[in-house]
């Protein structure tokens, strides 16, 4: 288990639930994609529409099914969530369209994991509020319109590259979300505790942003477990000394890094000299795969500047002989 892992487990889940602003007002950060979005909907209830449909994109844990939900309040409708993996076959997409009332938001998380021949049935749907299906098999089959009301589909994605273009194409607002500064994650930190009723040192709540990898999600998440550290080895307020004491047990460091990004970071070191190294020879090295160690471990270590993806592969940077406080060999 990762302390640090993006995704949420089932745990998180039903602390998120609890968590989640329902306001931009409570949503902290992300400036930018707020203002658009907060002029896209005021601009839309002026014109008494519905808001044309959202792509989120970004990592895992970033704040995206918060703000549809944040979106589905603004507009008054409300939010039907399912996920692009959850969709089979296009009766279940069908199932999930009718449900839809005027005006509510259909929140598809992962949507670039939707089959294709499931994406063509969304099309008419976004574009015309209107949905074809077919009934019946063989020369008695028949293709009947069902009207839908108008909605607004918030489309959830970590791979934006992965959606094909014509349903990239069909959104009219498309928004990336970007890691937290720790300023930022200090006050959700320091929001999550206040829902908590948690007594919290600012120090402390510092302490946790800055090892919570620009992510919410963990940064709730080492908050929960630092908790609990200080409910039994002190009287229940997270001191800055108990905070930095629990996050030293649970191996996540300074910057909110793992053993299992050290043990990436110092094979590249160790055995490939810094790099460059192939991708493949990293992933056999270390017994992982290629596609988790491009997923999962590297986007915030590219983040920080910690590797390069070069043509001939992977290089550790300076920072990395800085953070072990090793010396830069020579080559
Ligand atoms: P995603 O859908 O991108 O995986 P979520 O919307 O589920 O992320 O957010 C994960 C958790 O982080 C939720 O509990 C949510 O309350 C919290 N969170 C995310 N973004 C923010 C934010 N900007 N301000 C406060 N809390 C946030």
């Amino acid at each position: 288990e990762r302390f640090i892992s993006e995704e949420a487990d089932s745990e998180d889940l039903s602390l998120e639930q609890h968590l989640r602003p329902h306001t931009f007002e409570q949503y902290i950060g992300q400036e930018q994609v707020k203002n658009n979005l907060k002029i896209f909907i005021e601009a839309a209830k002026m014109r008494q529409e519905t808001l044309d449909h959202v792509l989120l994109y970004g990592p895992p844990g970033l704040g995206k099914t918060t703000l549809a939900q944040i979106i589905a309040n603004e507009m008054g409708g409300s939010l039907k969530t399912t996920s692009g993996p959850a969709i089979e076959r296009p009766g279940d997409l069908a199932a999930v369209l009718t449900s839809v009332e005027p005006g509510d938001v259909l929140f598809i998380d992962e949507i670039h994991r939707l089959p294709r021949s499931i994406e063509e049935v969304l099309y008419p749907a976004m574009e015309d509020f209107c949905l074809d299906i077919v009934i019946g098999k063989g020369p008695s089959a028949r293709s009947i319109r069902l009207d839908l009301p108008p909605f607004t589909l918030v489309g959830a994605t970590t791979r934006a590259g992965a959606l094909s273009a014509p349903l990239r194409d069909r959104f009219g607002v498309l928004s990336r979300l970007e890691y937290y500064k720790t300023d930022e994650l200090k006050e959700i930190v320091l929001r999550t505790a206040q829902v908590l009723d948690t007594e919290i040192e600012e120090t402390a709540a510092r302490e946790i942003a800055l090892r919570s990898r620009g992510t919410p999600r963990i940064a709730n998440r080492l908050l929960k477990r630092v908790r609990d550290f200080a409910q039994v080895k002190g009287d229940g307020t997270v001191t800055f000394e108990l905070s930095t004491e629990a996050l030293d047990l649970m191996q996540v460091d300074r910057l909110g890094l793992d053993h299992i990004d050290h043990k990436f970071l110092k094979t590249i070191i160790e055995k490939f000299n810094g790099g460059p190294v192939g991708l493949d020879t990293i992933a056999a090295t270390i017994g992982e795969e290629a596609g988790t160690i491009e997923d999962v471990y590297e986007p915030y270590l590219l983040q920080i500047g910690f590797i390069q993806r070069t043509p001939r592969g992977r290089v550790v940077t300076y920072a990395v002989y800085d953070h072990f406080q090793m010396e830069v060999p020579e080559k």
